[in-house]
């Protein structure tokens, strides 16, 4: 039997929900289809299952930190921006607060708050959701789209594809919407994993695993690259692969976006608050003050023991050196371990731990107005199957809202 929707929207995550939603407030006749057999998987487990649903910003804000994608965003934050996203929810009962990195979560710090209110905003539209339902082919015929999934057939005016990108493929998201999207003739931007943990061969990298710091300054570079090739300051954590946290979480992309080139190294500086002048001027009065302590003793109110001892042994410094006993060249050297520490990056952990997917659907290709394709009509995509990913901080999230509400404003 073959059923007929005026819109059927392929992935029910943050933004098929929305779309949907939207499609059906309109009168639209919709369907949902999700593989898995709940919706919204990722938002669950998404900002340590408390869900970092947008940043404290207004749309520019969004709009820059998604670089020079950031241009495709504007008509769709015009229809649904950070602040509007915020009245969705507080109208659907989550209230929200704002952290002092501004990113936004839900007062009881609960993803399935946010899930719920999804769920019930989507049930009260009057769309239909159908879970266990994976999309297999899609195909175009004299009335629109031809959906086949495991159970059944669908016919549709219009599509939405809202299928995600590949990362986290355990969440149902395996790139299923990249290769309908090329059927149609659209350019695939290579994905890569973005937001993900680096990997170190490094031991005493990995003998640091669960130090976590609050506030580094890293910098990539190439042995060839002159100049930074990205740069980012916030928390920071060793692990016993390498190094993850917002810091190195947000800078891995540029490393992802190169797999071939082998010469990675990821410089921290793990005192950003004081420049180099600083930090030796607090390194002469440790000496002048408290000569006798040991260096480990004086460095540790900087820095956690564990890590000082590390960067001493990088510095080729004795553990058990006193502050007032420091060479000049030695203090030259510790400067370094603890501003200009180079450590050699091997990778990234891939996919499977990537919290978004970097490149997707050409964004040329598709009218940032309305969020069809230029090159199907009647085929919309929204979300994360676009060549869109932004920082840390509910970007991606506010990204997925945005778009998925004004296709689904629009199909
Ligand atoms: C661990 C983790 C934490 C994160 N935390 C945050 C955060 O706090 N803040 C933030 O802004 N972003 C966060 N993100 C990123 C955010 O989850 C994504 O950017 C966002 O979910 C993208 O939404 P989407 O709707 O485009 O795709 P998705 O949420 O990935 O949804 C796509 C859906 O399509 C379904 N699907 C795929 N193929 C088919 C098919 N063939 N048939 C039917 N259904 C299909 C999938 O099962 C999935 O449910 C996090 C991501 C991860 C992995």
């Amino acid at each position: 039997m073959v059923n007929d929707f005026d819109v059927v929207v392929i992935g029910a995550g943050a933004a098929g929900l929305l779309a949907a939603t939207r499609a059906a407030l309109r009168g639209r006749r919709v369907l949902l289809l999700e593989k898995n057999n709940k919706p919204g998987v990722k938002i669950l487990m998404s900002g340590g299952t408390r869900c970092n649903l947008t940043h404290a910003t207004d749309r520019q804000g969004i709009v820059g930190a998604f670089g020079k994608q950031g241009n495709f965003l504007h008509s769709a934050l015009a229809a649904l921006g950070p602040e509007e996203v915020v009245s969705l929810f507080a109208a659907a009962g989550v209230a929200t607060k704002v952290e002092p990195t501004g990113k936004v979560f839900p007062v009881s710090n609960r993803a399935v708050d946010v899930l719920e209110a999804l769920k019930q905003m989507l049930a009260q539209s009057g769309a239909e959701l159908r879970l266990g339902e994976a999309v297999q082919e899609i195909s175009y015929c004299e009335n629109g789209f031809h959906i086949q999934t495991g159970c059944g057939n669908f016919v549709a005016e219009k599509i939405i594809l809202t299928t995600g990108g590949k990362s986290y493929p355990g969440c149902g998201t395996t790139g299923d919407g990249y290769v309908w999207a090329k059927q149609f003739g659209h350019k695939i931007v290579p994905p890569r994993p973005a937001l993900v943990p680096l990997r170190s061969e490094c031991r005493w990298v990995a003998e640091l695993s669960g130090v976590t710091l609050p506030d580094v300054k890293v910098q990539i570079i190439t042995s060839t690259s002159k100049k930074p090739v990205a740069e980012q300051r916030g928390s920071f954590l060793f692990t016993h692969f390498g190094l993850s946290g917002p810091a190195v979480m947000n800078v891995s992309r540029a490393i992802t976006a190169r797999p071939d080139a082998d010469d990675w190294q990821i410089v921290c500086d793990f005192l950003p608050t004081l420049n180099q002048e600083e930090t030796l001027a607090q390194l002469s009065d440790a000496a002048r003050t408290s000569g006798k302590s040991p260096l480990a003793s004086a460095l540790a109110k900087w820095l956690p023991r564990r890590l000082v001892e590390a960067l001493l042994a990088q510095a080729c410094i004795p553990v058990t050196r006193r502050v007032a006993e420091l060479s000049k060249v030695e203090r030259a050297r510790l400067v370094d371990a603890l501003k200009r520490q180079s450590i050699p990056i091997s990778g990234s952990l891939g996919f499977k731990k990537a919290e978004v997917t970097a490149g997707g659907v050409e964004l040329r290709e598709v009218d940032s107005s309305t969020m069809q394709s230029k090159i199907k009509p009647g085929l919309y995509l929204a979300g994360e199957i676009l060549d869109l990913d932004g920082p840390i901080g509910g970007y991606n999230f506010q990204a997925a809202f945005s778009t998925g509400w004004l296709a689904g404003e629009s199909a």
